[in-house]
């Protein structure tokens, strides 16, 4: 077994095993290290949630070779429909107008991770290590040393010339490296639940601004629909205990009758809602990746979107070694200096869409009900917002150009 490699992945979820297959094609010997079974009913990444993929994202996908295994479960948004409850406003955007087939696609997670993890075990450069756990790090000149629990309880020391810490939002080996992070409690909850409305949702997507938080309901297969409900932090207890019945009308209260009655409720799950985000997202011979670097609010459905393209930038990166040590500092600056731009904008952008529709003030309500109404009318506007949900801005790497890395 090789105990030595160019760069250990700590942490499988939807952005570790992103970055691992996206390094497939690169000479470089690859180890991916996660606590979880794939299989696993406790794997936190792929679970009941879907995630609405972006048109840019998708292409990545598809450049990488993992889109078909996921395409049978993806269902297109062919148009976005943003309203705010009670108020008049209301911004379109059409798919046509953009000039693509869809705005992006909403896939199961679960359908995310069989798509990566299928590919994985042929991977020549790759080696993974799972379930194992790193309990221990010392970073050292040449190289890193990583201790990983494995199921059995042993230990196994490996040595790595580039860490990826990709560990989620807590991040163990973001905290090991010494990096602290800034956490934002928003006192919301989102609600997740797949649903069966009267009509069909004829690819179109909602994102609704409600009194208790904004609430997404997008198009999953030919009839159901899955949905983002976020909640103040204190009401989700009580929703969540409801009958789906209940549930329902509470929900309709909400949605309104856009897509007719809602008849049938599946399961529900809940996630209370922070955003993190590391103080650094470098550090010797380590980078932070994912819900490791930042962790978003999921309003705008940004978080796998924006983390996808650190991905594609990063194994770019990796491309272009040539023979150099991956763990350099001018490598990894090469890295964050080109992310920096997208990352702020991305973060600044989800942020303030949460704090404008959850303030009370009477000008910000008048201001975003102007600001919908302004947004449908000015098409220059909705195209740059268009460009930035779809992630077709700023600088792209090859992979979100549909270019092989080599
Ligand atoms: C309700 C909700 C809806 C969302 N919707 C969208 C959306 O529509 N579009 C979008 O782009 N984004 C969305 N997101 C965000 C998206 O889910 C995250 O960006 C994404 O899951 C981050 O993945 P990750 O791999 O960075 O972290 P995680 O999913 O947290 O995975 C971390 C992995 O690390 C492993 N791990 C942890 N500790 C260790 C250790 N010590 N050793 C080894 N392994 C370890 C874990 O087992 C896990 O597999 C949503 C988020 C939420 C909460």
């Amino acid at each position: 077994m090789d105990r030595d490699f160019d760069l250990v992945i700590v942490g499988g979820g939807m952005v570790g095993a992103s970055l691992a297959v996206a390094l497939s094609p690169l000479p470089l010997r690859v180890a991916l290290v996660e606590a979880f079974a794939p299989d696993s009913d406790a794997q936190p990444s792929y679970d009941d949630r879907c995630t609405a993929i972006s048109h840019g994202s998708q292409v990545i996908l598809n450049t990488m070779g993992v889109w078909q295994d996921m395409e049978a479960d993806a269902s297109p948004i062919t148009r976005i429909h943003v309203s705010e409850q009670g108020r008049p406003g209301i911004a379109r955007i059409d798919a046509r107008e953009q000039g693509v087939p869809a705005l992006g696609y909403v896939v199961p997670n679960r359908s995310v991770g069989k798509a990566l993890w299928k590919r994985l075990p042929a991977q020549s450069n790759l080696q993974s290590f799972m379930p194992a756990k790193l309990v221990s790090m010392q970073p050292g000149e040449n190289a890193v040393e990583l201790d990983l629990e494995q199921a059995d309880g042993q230990v196994l020391s490996v040595g790595a010339r580039l860490v990826v810490a990709v560990d989620g939002a807590r991040s163990i080996t973001r905290e090991m490296a010494g990096i602290d992070s800034d956490v934002l409690d928003y006192q919301q909850t989102a609600i997740i639940c797949n649903v069966t409305p009267e009509q069909g949702h004829q690819g179109q997507a909602y994102e609704r601004f409600t009194q208790s938080g904004p609430l997404a309901v997008l198009p999953l297969g030919e009839k159901r629909c899955s949905v983002v409900w976020t909640v103040k932090r204190e009401l989700a207890e009580s929703i969540m205990g409801l009958d789906d019945e209940s549930f329902l009308l509470r929900l309709q209260e909400h949605f309104g009758y856009r897509l007719g009655r809602l008849l049938v409720a599946g399961e529900r799950s809940s996630y209370p809602l922070y955003r993190v985000k590391a103080r650094q997202q470098l550090a010797q011979r380590l980078v932070v990746l994912g819900n490791a670097a930042h962790n978003l609010h999921p309003v705008a459905g940004q978080g796998f979107n924006l983390s996808l393209r650190d991905v594609a930038a990063l194994a770019e990166v990796m491309a272009s070694l040539e023979g150099v040590d991956p763990g350099t500092p001018a490598m990894l600056e090469q890295y964050m200096q080109w992310r920096r731009e997208d990352q702020d904008k991305v973060l600044g952008f989800t942020h303030g869409l949460v704090r404008l529709f959850t303030s009370s003030l009477a000008p910000v309500k008048l201001a975003r009900s102007a600001g919908l109404l302004s947004f449908d009318l000015v098409p220059g506007a909705k195209k740059l917002f268009a460009r930035h949900t779809m992630g077709r801005a700023g600088r792209l790497p090859r992979l979100a150009r549909g270019v092989p890395l080599l």
